[in-house]
């Protein structure tokens, strides 16, 4: 058996394999999508861990320059799994929900707004609830035209709205209180009217328009654009951003233990879900 030649195998790392997101490299763009779109991309507990663990990937590897958010199928996504949340987590105490929504909700969201490295959101058809908050911590939304964007948790579950509540910092105070009061959904070409959103394309380019985008910055000196990402999240900081986000998430947490939410999770999560579609 001594004159058995190991044959030497590529000792590459095994790329992790996600089952809930979909992770690609493409030159040095990576392409991280939510992927459960039978479920219109909703955002269950794995798929969160998921994409937090493809985020970390792909800051970490040297290669990347870029990082895409995007969703397979019809929709980026219909934000956080209500159907989870109401069978999983209806009973935590104020103590369990706050670890599960810093840990999952806040601080997933806020490494994407740290990430050193510039991101995309791709958005096509719905980016509703807690994907509105995953798209809007990226650095640019590229939206195809049918594409529409809204945050209704406060019609429908008595939140207020999302756990990161990045909305007056992307769409104004004055539209922002509109969107959450209404619930109602905002097109792609309004978003983008507004300054939410980059650029708008037919869905048949959105990836194809992202990724040329993506390629352009990637071309960028990385440690230069690095810094000058830092710079302008700074410029938000000093004018209160992550303390403003800080304050509401506390704020928010008060509202999963209110008269209101008990409520509505005695109706149960189906009477919740029809009425976002209203
Ligand atoms: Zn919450």
């Amino acid at each position: 058996m001594d004159d058995v030649i190991a044959i030497a195998e590529p000792q590459a790392k095994p790329a992790a394999t996600y089952v809930n997101v979909l992770y690609e490299r493409l030159g040095a763009v990576a392409r991280i999508s939510h992927n459960r779109p039978a479920q219109r991309n909703a955002e269950n507990t794995p798929l969160l861990d998921e994409m937090d663990a493809a985020l970390r990937e792909a800051i970490a590897d040297p290669l990347v320059r870029v990082i895409v958010i995007a969703g397979v199928g019809d929709h980026f996504s219909a934000g956080h799994d209500l159907k989870e949340a109401m069978s999983d987590r209806s009973l935590y105490t104020v103590e369990q929900r706050w670890e599960y929504e810093a840990t999952r909700y806040y601080g997933y969201s806020l490494r994407i707004w740290d990430c050193p490295k510039p991101t995309i959101a791709q958005v096509q058809g719905a980016c509703v609830g807690g994907a509105f908050m995953v798209a809007n911590m990226c650095d640019l939304v590229v939206a195809s035209d049918e594409a529409y964007f809204s945050d209704p948790v406060c019609q429908t579950l008595a939140a207020a709205a999302v756990e990161v509540l990045v909305h007056p910092w992307v769409m104004g105070l004055r539209t922002a209180k509109e969107f959450l009061y209404t619930g109602e959904r905002m097109p792609a070409a309004e978003a983008h009217r507004i300054g939410m959103v980059n650029r708008v394309t037919p869905r048949a380019e959105l990836e194809a328009e992202t990724l040329a985008l993506a390629e352009k910055i990637a071309r960028t000196p990385p440690f230069a654009l690095q810094v000058l990402k830092r710079s302008l999240n700074r410029t938000a900081d000093i004018q209160g951003f992550r303390n403003a986000l800080s304050a509401h998430f506390d704020t928010h947490q008060v509202t999963h233990v209110t008269d209101e939410t008990r409520r509505i999770r005695e109706d149960g999560a189906g009477a919740a879900i029809s009425r976002g579609r209203n």
